[in-house]
């Protein structure tokens, strides 16, 4: 990842469902980094169906519903983790309608015991590799490390905490010596992958409980992830201290209202999610624009989310948006809006 290759977008196609299996699908990966999106008549499999259209899209890594999470991680997410560790900011985001695969590919399985399971997500394999070498490197060098994680979730521009739901709505601050942060969110201190999944566990409950209890969908918000990471080298007598903040993050649902109207979705929050994701989209844009020399305004203060990133975005920040769709022809609508949408942050 050179400087101007800070960040990257990826799209992964999950598997179709047994509901789906007999609807004809609108997608093919060509290969490791093109996508075809086509558009055909009727919905059934039949050999007779015609080709209305069809889009090639290319981007930084296009995975097929073949490639597991191991190698989804390895591809794309271990290389933000690594800069993580070098100290540098890095986040990685996953985008695309409710049922895509967003939680499942930050997550893994959410029946499943991730951190036993191959199927893991990008979160706990992220987190395995970040405290092995954390470890490895005070075992093996005069190192010292202090790791702090803390989970928010995000519900119609109000930030939550997921490691006590009981408080109040957190408030957004900035100062000098922070930068941006949230305002008596909880961090809890961290030193393996195994405390990281019990609070991962803990977070995803509380983000259970909640959307029950409002009557929500936790679909509708966006849950981040943070571990910052402070190294220090003891040197003769001196230290030397690395910061960095990693970030990941399963956002709402990017569906229209007018899909979800039906079943209930308020106007104001549909409104409110549109408006960060396409803010989210317009920043990613305008810091690559920026990037190639053109000098654009960012936006970071026009959603919550994108004002909570801002010290992780840009600059010499990583960030991987990771574009989740479905290859069944009844999303076509849907996939399309994703991948013009994954197409248009580069
Ligand atoms: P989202 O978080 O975008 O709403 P989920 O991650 O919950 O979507 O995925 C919807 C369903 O599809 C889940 O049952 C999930 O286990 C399954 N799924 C998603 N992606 C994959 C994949 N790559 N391989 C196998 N199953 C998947
Ligand atoms: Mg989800």
């Amino acid at each position: 990842m050179s400087c101007k290759d800070n960040i990257k977008v990826a799209v992964r196609v999950r598997p179709l469902n047994s509901k789906e299996n007999e609807l004809q699908e609108c997608i093919q990966v060509l290969n490791d980094k093109e996508i075809r999106l086509e558009q055909k008549l009727g919905t059934t499999k039949k050999p007779q169906s015609s080709k209305m259209s069809s889009n090639t899209f290319k981007f930084d890594y296009v995975a097929d519903h073949t490639k597991s999470q191991k190698e989804i991680f390895n591809q794309v997410g271990k290389e933000i983790v690594d800069y993580c560790l070098a100290g540098y900011n890095g986040t990685i985001f996953a985008y695309g309608q409710t049922g895509s695969g967003k939680t499942f590919t930050i997550q893994g399985p959410t029946n499943e015991n991730n951190t036993q399971s191959e199927s893991k997500g990008i979160m706990p394999r992220s987190f395995e590799h970040i405290f092995y070498n954390l470890n490895r490197l005070v075992k093996e060098n005069d190192f010292e490390y202090l790791a702090k994680c803390s989970y928010l979730e995000i519900y119609n521009e109000q930030i939550q905490d997921l490691l006590d739901p009981l408080t109040p709505v957190l408030k957004l601050r900035e100062s000098m010596e922070r930068g941006v942060y949230v305002e008596a969110a909880i961090e809890e201190i961290v030193t393996s992958a195994a405390q990281m999944s019990q609070i991962i566990k803990k977070g995803t409950l509380n983000r259970h409980i909640s959307s029950t209890k409002m009557n929500e969908n936790s679909s509708r918000s966006h849950a981040v992830m943070t571990l910052r990471i402070e190294i220090k080298k003891l040197q003769e007598g001196l230290s030397d201290v690395t910061k960095s903040s990693f970030h990941i993050v399963d956002l709402a649902g990017s569906e229209r209202a007018s899909k979800t109207g039906a079943e209930g979705m308020v106007l104001e929050e549909a409104k409110n999610i549109n408006q960060s994701l396409s803010t989210l989209c317009r920043v990613i844009n305008s810091l690559t624009q920026n990037h190639l020399g053109r000098k654009k305004f960012v936006e970071y203060r026009s959603s919550k989310l994108t004002n909570l990133l801002r010290n992780s975005l840009g600059g010499n920040s990583k960030t991987l948006m990771i574009a989740n769709v479905s290859p069944a022809s009844c999303s076509f609508l849907e996939t399309n809006f994703t991948l013009k949408f994954a197409k248009s942050a580069k």
